[in-house]
């Protein structure tokens, strides 16, 4: 079919006008979805705009942890609630990063503990200790101090009856770290 010049511009006008319109709508539904990202992940954050997390505002943070260039645990403020509900919009594994969060907070949170009953006395573990932290005297049952313990690991290995473990402690006013910058807020903020 031969169709006269005019009446095949118009055609080739049009096609191009359904084409960029096409175009355009699909850009414009990518960037909501994007979009959408950020404001869902901005909605879970406290909104106190502290700049703890070493962005400017809330939604400065969101923007860098939709494009996943930051950790969910920074938002100091938000504290494990926030963390939480960043893992379940970004459907990740938050418990790691809930306690490193806790543990800007409250320090040490991991220590060493010697399960009595096997325990030799041996006193293998005291002498990889850089913080004599374990106590006991040789073939006694020994124990660790957790006030000095520093959660290293290093006597973990070197145990022959595998009888030390790392624990975390529950966070208490005792190993709550004084020396902190910056202080987690709760309750609802306006
Ligand atoms: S630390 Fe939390 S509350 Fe403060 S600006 Fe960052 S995201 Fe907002
Ligand atoms: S974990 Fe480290 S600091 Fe704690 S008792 Fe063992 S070796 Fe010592
Ligand atoms: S290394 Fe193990 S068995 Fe030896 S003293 Fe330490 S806890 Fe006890």
């Amino acid at each position: 079919m031969n169709l006269p010049t005019p009446y095949l511009f118009i055609l080739i006008f049009f096609g191009c006008l359904l084409f960029i319109g096409i175009l355009l709508s699909f850009l414009s539904k990518k960037e909501n979805v994007s979009d959408n990202i950020e404001k869902r992940i901005e909605g879970a954050l406290p909104g106190v705009q502290c700049a703890q997390c070493g962005y400017p505002g809330c939604y400065a943070y969101a923007c860098a942890l939709a494009k996943g260039e930051a950790k969910i645990n920074q938002c100091i403020p938000g504290g494990p609630d926030t963390v939480d509900n960043l893992a379940k919009i970004l459907n990740v594994d938050a418990q790691q990063l809930k306690d490193d969060s806790d543990d800007m907070i409250f320090t040490p949170r991991t220590v060493a503990i010697i399960h009595k009953q096997p325990c030799t006395g041996c006193t293998k573990c005291t002498r990889v200790c850089p913080v004599d932290a374990i106590k006991g005297k040789i073939r006694m049952v020994h124990e660790v101090d957790m006030e000095e313990c520093i959660g290293c690991g290093e006597c973990v290995d070197i145990c022959p009856v595998k009888c030390i473990e790392m624990t975390r402690l529950e966070p208490t006013i005792k190993n709550f770290n004084w020396e902190i910058e910056s202080i987690r807020i709760t309750g609802e903020t306006k």
